[in-house]
């Protein structure tokens, strides 16, 4: 019982704490909301296959329709 209670803590303060770094659009939050490409209007795909480092390690995307290179919060990356 008590250990319940612990893990039940542990993951309260990991939702909680993805919850605000994704709110404040920091690299270590998460983006569930579908992007829209900033340049064009482009809905970006939902599964997205990194096509470099930076995407495969914090996400983004690159606009299949005019190639500009997105965050996961659909900010243009120069
Ligand atoms: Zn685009």
């Amino acid at each position: 019982m008590t250990d319940f209670i612990t893990y039940g803590i542990i993951v309260l303060v990991a939702v909680v704490v993805f919850a605000i770094a994704g709110k404040s659009k920091s690299k270590w939050g998460i983006n569930l909301k579908r992007v829209y490409c900033p340049v064009c209007g482009a809905k970006q795909p939902i599964v997205r296959w990194p096509q470099n480092q930076q995407q495969f390690l914090w996400g983004g995307t690159t606009c299949p329709k005019c190639h500009a290179n997105l965050d996961k919060y659909g900010n243009v990356i120069p």
